[in-house]
């Protein structure tokens, strides 16, 4: 690690250090010392009232991408219902139209052999 790209004291050495989510790197122990330092969800360290709007600004973002991601996932089950339900009245009509057209293949044999009848 360079010295010189530690945010809070430049050109001090150490072993242990953070990089923030700003990508700024602190010291473990500057981290420690300076209690302004917001901790956010668990090992997250917010540095600056700038950095706190970003990390709230990305949540929001984050919260409303949840949201969108919500929204198409329930229209993407509709949407599966509604071509389930139009595959079912397919069926349907699959079905009828056999029936149909066996009754009228019946019909027509009746009738041939009716007229094969008459002609006798
Ligand atoms: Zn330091
Ligand atoms: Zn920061």
């Amino acid at each position: 690690m360079d010295v010189r790209s530690f945010k809070c004291c430049k050109g001090v050495k150490a072993a242990n250090y953070f990089r923030l989510l700003c990508m700024n790197i602190y010291h473990a122990s500057c981290i420690e010392r300076k209690n302004t330092m917001e901790k956010v969800e668990g090992c997250r360290i917010l540095c600056s009232i700038e950095c706190k709007k970003e990390y709230l600004k990305r949540k929001e973002e984050s919260a409303m991408l949840d949201v969108k991601a919500e929204q198409l996932a329930r229209k993407c089950s509709e949407q599966q219902e509604e071509i389930l339900a139009l595959q079912e009245t397919l069926d349907h009509k699959e079905i009828e139209n056999k029936e149909l057209i066996q009754q009228h293949k019946q019909e027509r044999q009746d009738k041939d052999l009716l007229i094969k009848r008459l002609k006798r």
